[in-house]
């Protein structure tokens, strides 16, 4: 489309960390997972939210990324996402990233020229009847009010990334880069039907898209399971696979176009879905995770009792005073039942293997809890404030605190989402 892209693997799995402590332990995971012929490109991202609720700076991502891939000798692709950037944000990441995820959610509804509702009606008047999209379920009645309210709900929102595009673009100055579009943080989920439109509306733009984050239908809760209908699911998932396959062909779209689920982390009842349909696709695929390997640090203090119990019983302690201003940036990504959570001084008295297992997500457990889990989930602000203290930490009960990230990632992620069937 033009020379503004990058090359970015069939299987790519966002990882990350808020404190940047754990480069090599996560690397370690995509190693163990080629060794098993599971190959996935590392993409480490980090938000625009995260790195001001942590006061880490743009480039840092970049240097715990390049570290950890000269330690460990990483041969492979690799590379680091702007994660849920806009074009207030954008430029101070300009150098250090090869991936940008454009978050064009706020402009959804956002009001639009009536000259360009009339253009994307006009470009797109051919689809109206019934269309058959290979692969899907059923052929989908459009007609030229389903035109008017894609445009409508989502062109200023498509504008508003193509403005993003050009500006890194014209920054990155003819270097490569990887475009996502991600329209994920909002209330709606898009249909298929939508997200093919959507993929119209973004050609149209001009924009070399090659990830694209939908919301899907039901609950995206950081941290924690789905919670949704899993047929519902696994038909538009399934919809959604064959609608980017198509709009490649129809509009001209990168052939490596693919899509991305972002709030990926710890789906398990979703991953053998993903998975299946993907292989029956013949898809490429975008996880995103991140949050979790903060969660493992905390498990893996708890653990080592001492100096990092005490720190995990702080953390949650404040979670727990602190509840609405934590809570308030994650607002659409949580659901904790606030009335549920043990006191912090009950907490006090669990050992560092109780508090440990509490946490980890191990739906099999009997003291697994999810709202303490979501709660420490969003308790990284405090650790950020105690500053050398955690960090020191994490240094001083290094391999316990490694050992959970890197299982973590690798038997809890990379092999139920990319391996087995679906690996090549
Ligand atoms: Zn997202």
């Amino acid at each position: 489309m033009n020379t503004t892209t990058a090359d970015l693997s069939r299987y790519s799995l966002g990882c990350g960390d808020r404190f940047g402590r754990e480069g090599e332990a996560q690397l370690q995971a995509y190693a163990d997972a080629r060794e098993l012929g599971i190959e996935v490109a590392p993409v480490w991202n980090k938000s625009h939210r995260e790195h001001k609720t942590v006061g880490t700076g743009y480039r840092s991502v970049r240097e715990e990324a390049d570290a950890a891939v000269s330690a460990m000798g990483w041969q492979h692709p690799y590379h680091v996402d702007a994660d849920h950037i806009r074009i207030d944000t954008v430029d101070g990441y300009i150098p250090y990233s090869d991936f940008f995820t454009l978050d064009v959610a706020d402009k959804i509804g956002a009001p639009v020229e009536a000259d360009d509702e009339e253009a994307f009606v006009r470009d797109l008047r051919r689809y109206c009847g019934s269309l058959a999209i290979p692969g899907v379920s059923e052929p989908i009645a459009v007609n030229e009010e389903t035109l008017r309210t894609v445009g409508r709900r989502y062109l200023a929102a498509i504008a508003e990334a193509g403005r993003i595009y050009r500006r890194i673009a014209e920054l990155k100055a003819g270097t490569g880069f990887i475009t996502e579009v991600s329209i994920d943080e909002t209330e709606q989920p898009q249909t298929p039907e939508e997200l093919f439109f959507i993929l119209a509306a973004i050609a149209r733009e001009g924009i070399p898209v090659q990830t694209i984050a939908p919301k899907f239908f039901g609950r995206f809760n950081k941290g924690v399971d789905y919670v949704g209908d899993l047929e519902r699911f696994t038909r538009e998932f399934s919809d959604d696979l064959c609608v980017i396959r198509f709009a490649v062909k129809e509009f001209g779209l990168p052939a490596d176009l693919k899509i991305s689920v972002h709030s990926g982390s710890d789906k398990f009842s979703l991953y053998p879905i993903i998975r299946s349909a993907v292989q029956q696709h013949d898809s490429g695929l975008h996880l995103k995770t991140a949050g979790t390997t903060w969660l493992e640090e905390i498990i893996g203090l708890a653990e080592a009792g001492g100096e990092g119990l005490a720190i995990a019983r702080e953390v949650y302690r404040a979670g727990v005073n602190r509840f609405d201003e934590l809570c308030a940036p994650y607002s659409a990504v949580i659901d904790i039942q606030r009335e549920t959570l043990p006191s912090p001084d009950e907490v006090d008295g669990w050992s560092g293997a109780e508090f440990a297992r509490t946490v980890r997500h191990n739906q099999s457990e009997s003291r697994y809890n999810k709202q303490v889990r979501q709660l420490l989930h969003v308790g990284y602000k405090v650790a950020a404030e105690m500053g050398t203290r955690y960090t020191d930490a994490l240094q001083h009960y290094r391999e316990i605190v490694a050992r959970h990230v890197h299982e973590n990632l690798l038997e809890r992620h990379l092999k139920p989402v990319f391996g087995g069937d679906a690996r090549r």
